[in-house]
């Protein structure tokens, strides 16, 4: 997380992005390249994720609330969701313009085209330094990614190069197209993480299994049931779960059990559970809802 004193490094890349997709697009018409304006939907997606990121990397540090006791982060889920659908609208009208240039190929401004080449090359590279210097994920995340859009304009740049030497003009449809596949590639990537956590799916890396055999230790806890997992952020999992614990253990000793369980649901990457305890079997009061996993312990099968 980042040092809540230190002032975001998203702030420069934002705007040095969004003013550049504005010029971006005036000089795709201005050109007349396809390949231009497909850069300039992408740099459009890209402001409005480094923008949300930005207000995440501010809505971070602030804690759960009344209104919200899980906390923010879903908020950034919900604009990772926007700004997917906004690439796939803009990258539907880059298709749209670009597979009738391949049939008809249209001659574009190549030594403009070079020109914007190099001033993306320039404000792409400027973004991606300042954003790698920060500490957050998110800054991180931001500038790795821009590091990558700083080889798209240099393909732009040869693309524009190949174009002024030879009479090429399809080019432009071509690396146009190729730019929309790399864009749709990753919104399917994206799209399909945001989906599982929106519908509750066990986050990535953790099975209902690894909490069954995290909790349960076969001296104190003889089963578990009734786990579930799910995560709020798309990062942090929590936990609920049925322990089942020796019917003769005492009222102090049910309490060191139940932090004993915390403690290594903790170990295993569970920093949020909540633990229902039970001592012996029967004593559940909805045995019917339980992940169907046949090899768990203390399957309600076996109850
Ligand atoms: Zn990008
Ligand atoms: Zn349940
Ligand atoms: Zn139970």
């Amino acid at each position: 997380m980042a040092d809540p004193k230190q002032k975001s490094r998203l702030a420069l890349p934002f705007f040095l992005n969004l003013f550049f997709t504005v010029f971006e697009i005036l000089g795709g018409f201005y050109t007349g390249s396809v390949a231009i304006l497909a850069d300039a939907v992408h740099d459009l997606g890209d402001s409005i994720a480094i923008g949300l990121a930005w207000l995440l990397d501010v809505k971070a540090r602030q804690k759960p609330d009344a209104a919200y006791t899980y906390g923010y982060g879903r908020y950034a889920l919900l604009g990772g969701m926007i700004a997917s659908l906004i690439l796939v609208a803009g990258a539907a009208g880059v298709i749209a313009k670009a597979v009738p240039r391949l049939l008809n190929p249209t001659p574009v401004d190549a030594t403009g085209m070079i020109v914007l080449a190099v001033i993306g090359v320039i404000v792409n590279g400027a973004a991606a330094l300042n954003a790698s210097k920060g500490t957050s994920l998110n800054e991180k995340a931001v500038g790795l990614h821009l590091f990558e859009d700083v080889f798209g304009w240099i393909a732009v740049l040869f693309g524009a190069i190949a174009m002024k030497l030879w009479n090429i003009p399809i080019l432009d449809a071509l690396l146009s197209l190729l730019f929309t596949v790399y864009i749709l590639f990753h919104v399917f990537k994206n799209l399909r993480a945001l989906l599982s956590v929106f519908l509750e799916r066990s986050p990535r890396g953790f099975h209902p299994e690894t909490i069954t055999l995290a909790a349960v230790d076969g001296k104190d806890v003889l089963s578990v049931h009734h786990v579930h997992l799910w995560t709020v952020d798309g990062t942090n999992p929590l936990a609920t779960l049925h322990a089942v614990v020796r019917s003769d253990a005492g009222a102090t000793e049910l309490e060191r059990i139940r932090l004993d369980i915390h403690e290594r649901l903790e170990a295993a990457g569970v920093r949020h559970a909540t633990i229902e305890i039970e001592l012996g079997d029967g004593l559940c009061e909805d045995p019917e809802c339980a992940p169907d996993a046949p090899d768990a312990e203390g399957h309600h099968h076996h109850h």
